[in-house]
């Protein structure tokens, strides 16, 4: 039976068994299998080790994207300048790791009619998200501020995705004290904390006492609730938002389509998605 997994830990309330085993069905898949794979890190190399046997693949979540690459045989160029795999493929008896997070973002963006190309980005935390943020926006040759509460982690940000990232590089790290400055300039904000995120669903990482630029997309990675205070405040500013389930429904179907080799039914995804969001919250 061809079997996927995700690794991480906790992995316990992730919608992805329910979208792939969704979409494994709606194609007539009768017996592929997405399964769940709590991993503590100490067990994270015979986690990877019995991909090799019983496995066609896996998505890798948090805290494991940068650990796992040393157990691969082969990271494509994409995950590994921002050293963050999210997906790996067995190809005969090699495992090949991927990153379909900065993809499924891009096109995230691109499907609600975004160009990206010559837009100036504001990118709020530095952390994984950022990582695949940024590499997808430099990459469609956007230019880039990164904000950050600790600027360090900003600039080890900017030298990774610099790896990645193919032509002219236009990419800034600043602190939050800047945020009010640096506000006017931009006409995309994409919120990658987890500022917002349930429980927490009062927090935003955008001050009242800041305006929200005229005209912006604001893009907030949180999908848990669907519509974050962050989201709010952007619609009464009258600006288009955007939350964080067209990205993970997108990043799922490219890792699908990487295993299946087969077009995923991104329609199905959704709604599984969508349900599978609305039972963890009953
Ligand atoms: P992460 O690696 O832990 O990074 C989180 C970042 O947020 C760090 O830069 C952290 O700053 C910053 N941060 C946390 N609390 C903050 C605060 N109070 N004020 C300012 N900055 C703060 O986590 P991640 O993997 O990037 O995930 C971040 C969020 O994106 C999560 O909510 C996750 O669910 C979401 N996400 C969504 C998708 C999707 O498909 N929609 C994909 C990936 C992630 P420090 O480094 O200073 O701590």
């Amino acid at each position: 039976m061809p079997q996927v997994g995700l690794i991480g830990d906790p992995v316990a309330h992730s919608i992805s068994p329910a979208m792939h085993n969704a979409a494994f069905q709606a194609l007539g898949l009768n017996d592929w299998r997405y399964t769940l794979l709590p991993t503590p890190l100490p067990e994270l190399p015979q986690r990877v080790a019995s991909l090799r046997d019983q496995f066609w693949g896996a998505n890798v979540t948090i805290p494991h994207k940068r650990h796992v690459i040393e157990y691969l045989d082969n990271v494509v160029l994409a995950a590994r300048s921002i050293e963050a795999v999210n997906t790996i493929i067995r190809e005969d008896d090699r495992l090949v790791g991927h990153n379909t997070d900065s993809a499924g973002f891009v096109i995230d963006l691109e499907n609600h009619g975004v160009q990206i190309h010559g837009r100036n980005a504001l990118v709020l935390g530095a952390g994984g998200a950022a990582h695949a943020a940024v590499l997808g926006l430099a990459n469609r040759g956007a230019t880039v501020t990164v904000m950050t509460r600790r600027e360090p982690k900003g600039w080890d940000l900017r030298q990774r995705v610099k790896r990645g990232v193919s032509h002219k590089f236009k990419i800034n790290v600043a602190p939050y004290a800047k945020l009010a400055d640096i506000a006017p300039t931009v006409d995309l904000i994409v919120n990658t904390t987890p500022l917002g995120m349930h429980p927490n669903i009062d927090a935003s990482i955008w001050p009242v006492e800041i305006d929200l630029p005229d005209n912006a997309v604001v893009y907030d990675m949180v999908y848990r609730p669907a519509e974050t205070r962050l989201m709010k405040q952007a619609k009464e500013a009258g600006l288009t938002v955007i939350g964080g389930l067209g990205m993970l429904v997108n990043q799922g179907a490219l890792a699908f389509e990487l295993w299946t080799e087969k077009q995923a039914p991104l329609d199905i995804m959704w709604e599984a998605a969508q349900r599978a969001l609305e039972i963890d919250k009953a």
